[in-house]
């Protein structure tokens, strides 16, 4: 293990105190780029970055320089909170912890006694450091339903990545930017990609799942080239040596038609294709469906674009793809997953320096997980919602998002009568059919949602709210996504009010629901506990500052990827499976192909009569994580209002003008945002921001802070959950637009 040399975590400077940590949530981002925080008289007065942490080597983002504007926020929420009027009629009294914890152990408990434990059902949002512990905490009651992104359509956030590469290789590959050495571009064996495709994501605006933008920006400087593929004309797209500017949902053929090209024209690696994959022959076969020509129409990405970005991919060694979260949005999302996993595996750039890396963790979500199965007895996992629906969901061990809704709206097979909602504003972000999903949870006995703000959710559902702490307010272990570094979250400030840290009312609580799961003192002993696999305590790795877990490239070589130590990939064959066997046992396609949206000008013309429009929408921006951040005023400021991007000539046709509000509207729903005019995005393309709701607006019902006026969830039906039970197309409704007031319908 790799370790900084001891760093002081705290000292002082300038008359304040200084101290050393990390970023997550809340409020919400994946990164956990290092932080200086800046305290006075127990204030919290400025956050600079930390330049001595590797990953992000001294840069913020505006999400995290605006973290005093989060804290100290007049409406944080202070006080545990117990509704006195009716659901959403924003009456609330304040009361003590020991009155919150009991209420909700006798309500759990009551529940479990009746119906049994798997009657609650735990809700999380985007993956950050608490989930482990909320695993624990709903594993530890027993309870089989944990919904991560709760519930999320199609599951259809990274989850579809991550169990496609689970599938095909056993592991899971990041884009090596040399994150995994401390000693970043300086370290020996890592290598500038020579070329970059960055597929349906935006890094410098956004830094998505584990990756810093900055990153991209550095291998620029140090040689790479960029292939972009998304339908808008982002800042990397606009510094590209190919953009191809997709239809969206057709990822699937793109990936298709280039690798026809890289193996007609043999330009795949042989030598790791003969050794290293399985399925070469049948994928070759699948893949003469897929000429460049006839992808071109399907895309409408012009043939030479396709032919000279899989030259380009091929030929460069070495060749990464960073993709994002927009190849989960489709229905059939499975396919355009594969197919990119088959790009990077036949060119040989899996696992090597400047390739797809194979990356693992150093502590204890894994030990959480084993800690799960023996808190949670066996035959509770047969009772997790949705199983036996999806043979790779099951596999997965997921819990179909729109299964969920199902089944607490029907009962069946088993009611669901309460929700403990930490960390998610369920219905005013990743949810469709949104109106649906409002009546699944209104229809619940018992609710609790833990947040920093009274949102929509916990407005419209909370019979009981609870304040969690910011990650100045705490202590906690942080661990790269994707990447074997370690390092401590350090508290800097006293919480305000009464608010507590989200694992401490996992901890308190779970140890009155089940004392022996939770056997820990305090948070900080639960810490050194889980740190246990990585050799250090809390307090250690808080001084030195971060671990880094070993890392070598070509494990497959070197018998490190199978728990039988030999040689190969973790898969039933050993291979990298270009033909899967895990899907085929599923019974899915085992090979990769194309499939329409469920709408589109293909499958549904007489639908784009009325609806001409394709819609896009679930794109991260450079100053919201997803539904946070509306009521942070310098970042409010420069987002004020939601937009949906309209081409300027489309715009013209339509009647509308840049700043306008307008309708969007599918055959399903409508919302309003204001249109912002951009070449850059395609004519027949729109694309609409999401996650919103205003705090500034009423919150009681029927406003809920004015959640149903630009939801662009609303325009999304239920019913279109992708074949594997992963996959929804966010990406691919089909719709109309048109200015406010001058339509019928206005
Ligand atoms: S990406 Fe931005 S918001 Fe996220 S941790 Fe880094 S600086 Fe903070």
């Amino acid at each position: 293990m790799t370790s900084a040399k001891k760093r002081p975590w705290k000292w002082e400077e300038d008359g304040m105190i200084a101290v050393r940590s990390i970023a997550r949530t809340g409020p919400g981002c994946h990164e956990g780029c290092g932080v200086l925080l800046y305290v006075k008289d127990g204030k919290l007065i400025k956050v600079e970055g930390d330049p001595g942490f590797p990953l992000s080597r001294g840069r913020l983002c505006p999400r995290c320089l605006a973290l005093t504007e989060v804290i100290y926020h007049p409406d944080r929420l202070k006080y545990p909170l117990k509704r006195v009027g009716e659901r959403g009629e924003g009456k609330w009294e304040q009361i003590s912890w020991e009155e919150a914890y009991k209420t909700i152990a006798d309500k759990f408990n009551e529940i479990k006694g009746a119906y049994g434990p798997e009657s609650v059902i735990f809700c999380t949002g985007t993956g950050r450091d608490i989930r482990p512990y909320l695993d624990m905490f709903a594993c530890s009651f027993g309870s089989p339903n944990l919904a991560g992104f709760g519930p999320l359509h199609g599951n259809a956030c990274y989850f579809p990545k991550i169990v496609t590469m689970a599938a095909l290789f056993g592991g899971f590959a990041v884009a090596d930017c040399a994150q995994a050495h401390p000693e970043r571009y300086e370290h020996p064996e890592w290598k500038v990609p020579k070329c970059i495709i960055i597929w349906g994501n935006e890094p410098t605006a956004t830094s998505p799942d584990g990756l810093l933008g900055h990153w991209i920006v550095d291998c620029m400087r140090k040689g790479s080239k960029l292939i972009v593929i998304d339908p808008r004309r982002t800042w990397v797209a606009a510094h590209a040596e190919i953009w191809m500017q997709i239809r969206p949902g057709t990822d699937a053929a793109l990936a298709l038609a280039m690798l026809n090209v890289i193996i007609n024209e043999n330009l795949y690696d042989e030598a790791f294709v003969q050794k290293w994959t399985y399925g070469f022959d049948e994928l070759k076969k699948r893949v003469r469906e897929y000429p460049p020509e006839k992808v071109a129409k399907i895309t409408w990405i012009p043939e030479e674009q396709i032919i000279a970005a899989a030259k380009m991919y091929a030929t460069s060694k070495s060749a990464v793809v960073q993709w994002g979260v927009a190849l989960d949005q489709s229905k059939e999302c499975i396919n355009a997953l594969h197919a990119i996993t088959a790009l990077w595996s036949v060119t040989g750039n899996m696992d090597v320096p400047g390739g797809n890396i194979i990356t693992g963790q150093l502590f204890s979500p894994a030990a959480i997980v084993t800690q799960r199965h023996e808190t949670a007895p066996e035959e509770q996992s047969s009772k997790r919602i949705g199983v036996g629906k999806y043979p790779l969901m099951d596999w997965a061990n997921q819990i179909p998002g729109e299964a969920l809704i199902d089944q607490m709206l029907t009962d069946i097979p088993y009611p669901v009568k309460a929700a403990w909602i930490q960390a998610t504003n369920t219905f005013a972000c990743g949810t469709a059919d949104v109106r649906r999903t409002y009546e699944a949870f209104k229809r619940l006995d018992f609710n609790v949602v833990v947040d920093l703000f009274m949102t929509p959710t916990a407005m419209a559902f909370a019979d009981i709210v609870l304040p969690a702490a910011t990650y100045p307010e705490r202590d906690g272990i942080s661990q790269g996504w994707g990447i074997a570094c370690i390092g401590t979250i350090n508290k800097a400030i006293e919480p305000i009010g009464e608010c507590k840290s989200d694992m401490e009312i996992n901890l308190e609580l779970g140890k009155r629901l089940n004392p022996e799961a939770w056997p820990w003192k305090d948070v900080r002993e639960m810490f050194n506990s889980m740190l246990e696999p990585a050799g250090v305590t809390f307090a250690e790795l808080r001084d030195k500052g971060y671990h880094f877990g070993p890392f070598e490239y070509r494990k497959h070589e070197k018998g490190l990827l199978r728990p039988d130590r030999e040689p190969g990939f973790n898969t039933p064959t050993g291979k990298v499976e270009l033909y899967s066997t895990v899907l085929e046992k599923c019974g899915l396609d085992p090979l990769p192909s194309f499939e329409e949206p469920p709408e589109s000008p293909v499958s549904t013309p007489e639908i784009v009569k009325e609806y001409p429009l394709i819609l896009t929408t679930g794109a991260r921006t450079r100053v919201f994580f997803h539904s946070e951040h509306r009521q942070i005023p310098s970042l409010r400021k420069m987002n004020p209002d939601p937009i949906v991007e309209i081409n300027p000539e489309m715009a013209e046709k339509l009647g509308i003008k840049d700043v306008d509000w307008v309708y969007i509207e599918s055959r399903y729903g409508k919302c309003k945002q204001r249109a912002r005019l951009s070449e850059g995005i395609h004519s027949g393309v729109v694309h609409a921001q999401h996650g919103w709701w205003f705090p500034e607006k009423p919150g009681p019902e029927p406003s809920l802070f004015g959640v149903w006026e630009s939801n662009i969830n609303l325009l999304l039906p239920s019913g279109w959950t992708g074949k594997s039970g992963f996959g929804y197309p966010f990406k691919t409704q089909m719709c109309r637009v048109y200015k406010i007031g001058e339509s019928q319908n206005g």
